[in-house]
């Protein structure tokens, strides 16, 4: 449902629907109180979550390998937000890649860029873990705390008419708001919304699961595999206090892809025995934009909408959120006003993507077999003999590994001198670098 005509911005007094209490939700919310009380405005906020997130398992998790990217953390800084201590489950500061039979060691090119490891829900399904531990309860917690009331149902339904508040329907409450926000991820059917267009992104799915450590590991070091199964872009073990989240990027992944892995990792010997696995899902990711993701009255944040291919999704939930809570305050919530205002955002969030699905691409042909896989192993090697400001492809795979920087600047990175440089070192410098071995 789109007029031509302008709705005007939130006054006081607006109601505002927020179907979901995940990161894009709880990001709106914050923005959006923040935003009307500095202009003096009181809007009532409420949000539709139906998820529990100090439960611990599927039933609290809003499934992922939960890496902080820097901007997220800053992004609550700005919010005047600290996570708590019992959320952070590790501070990441090294990737360490293992390939076929190299082993290169990623540091943390700026320390002051802060990348977290959280759990999103209380942990693995079986796992000790409380409610104080979960993020995504603890955003939900700020956005209470900022005023809005939270409804712990499902929405079923929103209906848009011309001229009139939308009407928001649960299996138990029906109201009517000014604004629906569509905050509902990808791993939810959407409501049904009458008077809208809207379709969500496509997906494609991932699995992951949550293994109890049996030895200590370096609580900020994040080992990175890619070569088995067949697909496997990367499969990571993301340390989180006594736990490992794996969790694997690939293409045309086997059903079974996780059980090939682990067993992968225990034929290297980086697993002992049989890894005791504590939950277990199959959650899909976007990997493209949704359509029809504003009109009068409504607009799309975070996955709902559009999401960083791959990497940083809770990073591209709160760009977006912050910029419809911009828009709505500053200048309106008519279809007209999130077209000029927000789309320009989405599109931008879309756009880096290409580059990101270009390097994506590329990094399946280095990692397979032939000249350029040559070239691109020996580079890392050298490169590991080098000061670190000198490892220009160990820097850049960080970047790829964390999310931590927009996949242009990535790609420009990849066609920069010093990039070319150290390809060149690696090129001619003969014989190849002793190889360290794994794990
Ligand atoms: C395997 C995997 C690993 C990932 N790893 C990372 C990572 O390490 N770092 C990172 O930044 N991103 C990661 N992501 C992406 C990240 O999970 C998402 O981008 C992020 O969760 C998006 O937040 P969101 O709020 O838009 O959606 P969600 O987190 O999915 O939240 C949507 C919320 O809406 C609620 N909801 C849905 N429908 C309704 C309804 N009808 N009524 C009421 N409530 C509803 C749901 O219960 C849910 O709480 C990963 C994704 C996958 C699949």
């Amino acid at each position: 449902m789109n007029s031509a005509s302008a709705l005007p911005v939130l006054r006081a007094g607006s109601r505002v629907a927020v179907i979901g209490g995940g990161p894009a939700g709880s990001f709106f919310v914050l923005h959006l109180m923040r935003g009307a009380r500095a202009a003096g405005r009181r809007v009532e906020v409420t949000v539709f979550e139906r998820r529990r997130f100090e439960l611990p398992g599927p039933a609290g998790c809003n499934m992922c390998a939960g890496i902080l990217s820097s901007r997220v953390v800053k992004g609550l800084q700005d919010l005047g937000l600290r996570i708590p201590s019992s959320v952070i489950m590790g501070r990441l500061h090294r990737y360490v890649l293992h390939w076929r039979q190299t082993t290169v060691v990623i540091e943390q090119p700026d320390p002051a860029r802060e990348i977290l490891s959280v759990f999103r829900g209380a942990g693995p399904k079986q796992g000790g873990l409380t409610p104080d531990n979960s993020f995504d309860a603890f955003l939900l917690s700020q956005a209470e705390a900022a005023g809005a009331a939270i409804v712990p149902e499902r929405v079923l339904e929103v209906t848009f008419s011309p001229g009139e508040p939308a009407i928001v329907r649960t299996a138990h409450t029906q109201a009517s708001f000014d604004l629906v926000v569509l905050a509902c991820g990808v791993n939810t059917r959407p409501p049904t919304l009458f008077g809208m267009n809207y379709q969500k992104p496509p997906t494609i799915t991932m699995a992951q699961d949550e293994i109890r450590l049996r030895r200590p590991t370096d609580p900020g070091s994040v080992h990175v595999y890619c070569d088995e199964p067949p697909g496997l872009l990367f499969g990571g073990l993301v340390p989180k206090g006594d736990y490992v989240n794996v969790s694997m990027l690939g293409h045309g992944l086997p059903g079974r892809g996780l059980d090939q892995f682990l067993a992968a990792l225990r034929a290297r010997g980086v697993l002992e025995g049989e890894p005791e696995r504590l939950c277990g899902c199959r959650p899909r990711v976007a990997t493209g934009p949704a359509s029809g993701y504003y009109g009068d009255r409504f607009v799309a944040v975070g996955d709902a909408a559009v999401t960083r291919l791959y990497k940083d999704g809770i990073g591209s939930a709160l760009e977006t959120a912050r910029c419809a809570a911009r828009v709505v305050l500053e200048h309106g919530i008519s279809c007209r006003d999130f077209e000029r205002h927000y789309r320009p955002v989405v599109r931008s969030i879309y756009h880096d993507n290409r580059y990101g699905d270009w390097l994506f691409r590329l990094w399946r042909r280095v990692k397979g077999e032939g000249l350029l896989s040559t070239v691109g192993q020996r580079t890392l090697m050298v490169e590991q003999q080098l000061a670190p400001a000198w490892r220009t492809h160990s820097r850049l795979l960080w970047y790829m590994f964390t999310g931590d920087a927009p996949y242009r600047s990535i790609l420009l990175g990849l066609l920069s001198w010093p990039s070319l440089r150290n390809v060149l070192l690696a090129t001619w410098r003969q014989p190849i670098p002793e190889v360290s071995q794994n794990p």
